[in-house]
């Protein structure tokens, strides 16, 4: 605390990532990273940006992403209108809070979601109301029906992973045809169905996808958002006058090369998918309650041990999984699906615990 600290510095709550450990060889699957590399192509579109010396990085990269957003419509088939790019879909989604949920009603997400939602909302003053999950932890969207200032959901929601058939997506934005409808896609290559095709029916639709899970680019920092020009428009108001550069060099060119190896991109979930699975069964098998996941982690809870207990007796043996201290969840671990070696590891080290 400071006297120098502004009002709203001293009311922030602020999100509290994973822990990224400072151990030589982590299991880690804490953060939802992606097991595997990206696709080769992507260090090699980073090594041409770089070329003998560098000197490209002398200068200011596109401040529109062009390239990359024109290659990313055309994969979704879209128009590059509707297309926004920014640093990481974090700051995508911060954009949107500034440039499409502040109105005077309050907006509406699940009572169990992606916990930086608040964390915005406070930043940047607006109000929420939140709608408990049913005891499946399914979202029922007839809760969303009555009029707001936009609804908020990832689809599959984390961190629990169940997703909502595209057949519901429609249903939220029919009943809220005069609020956004934002959609975050950041797990959706892992099973769920991407509501980018609805794109063009409703202009209240704002899909938000990143490269840092399925295209393995965390690192990177690239999340975009898709929807109607009027809606894309907003958000790049507020990115030109919040950070004209939010994309650099490298970052642009491996997003872009990544869109360009699709097989690499599909083996990647193949892989991940298949571990979801065995690891899902292997969990059951120890007695754990799993929810079944369309992401690239697993949501489970053993009746008889304690989830904190769990998650402290793991990280003792190097093995990181994530507990959230909050309501209806706090015997709940979210596990990270890692290499198949490393499910092994944890599923032998809970099996140890458990015993
Ligand atoms: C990981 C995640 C994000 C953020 O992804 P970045 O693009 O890395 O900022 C957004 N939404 C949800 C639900 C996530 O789990």
């Amino acid at each position: 605390m400071s006297r120098f600290w502004s009002d709203i510095v001293h009311r922030l709550t602020p999100y509290v990532p994973g822990e990224q450990p400072a151990l030589a060889h982590p299991v880690k699957l804490n953060t939802n990273e992606n097991p595997y590399p990206p696709s080769p192509r992507v260090l090699e579109a980073i090594r041409r940006e770089l070329g003998e010396d560098g000197a490209s990085l002398r200068k200011y990269p596109d401040p529109t992403a062009r390239a990359l957003r024109e290659a990313v419509a055309k994969h979704h088939g879209l128009r590059i209108e509707q297309v926004f790019a920014g640093n990481g879909s974090d700051e995508v989604l911060a954009h949107a809070f500034q440039a499409l949920l502040k109105h005077d009603r309050p907006i509406r997400f699940p009572d169990i979601t992606y916990s930086f939602y608040p964390v915005y909302a406070q930043l940047y003053g607006v109000e929420y109301e939140t709608m408990p999950l049913n005891a499946d932890f399914a979202i029922d969207v007839d809760d969303y029906r009555a009029p707001c200032g936009g609804v908020l959901l990832p689809n599959p929601n984390a961190p629990t992973g169940r997703a909502l058939p595209l057949s519901e997506i429609e249903v939220l934005l029919k009943a809220n045809p005069d609020a956004p409808v934002i959609v975050d896609e950041a797990y959706v290559d892992f099973g769920a169905e991407s509501a980018v095709n609805l794109i063009d029916a409703y202009p209240n639709l704002l899909v938000v996808q990143t490269t840092s899970k399925a295209r393995s680019l965390a690192g990177m920092r690239v999340g975009f958002a898709f929807g109607d020009p009027a809606l894309i428009e907003a958000l790049t108001r507020v990115k030109d006058s919040f950070n004209s550069y939010p994309l650099d060099r490298l970052a642009q060119v491996a997003a872009l090369a990544s869109y360009e190896d699709q097989a690499w991109f599909e083996e990647t979930c193949a892989k991940v998918i298949a571990s979801r699975d065995k690891l899902t069964s292997q969990l059951q098998t120890l007695g754990f309650d799993v929810v079944p996941s369309a992401a690239n982690f697993v949501f489970a809870k053993h009746p008889s041990h304690d989830a904190a207990t769990l998650a402290a007796a793991l990280k003792a043996k190097e093995i990181f999984v994530r507990h959230f201290k909050l309501p209806r969840i706090d015997q709940h671990l979210r596990i990270s699906i890692g290499t198949p070696a490393e499910c092994d590891a944890l599923v032998a080290a809970l099996t140890e615990i458990v015993a």
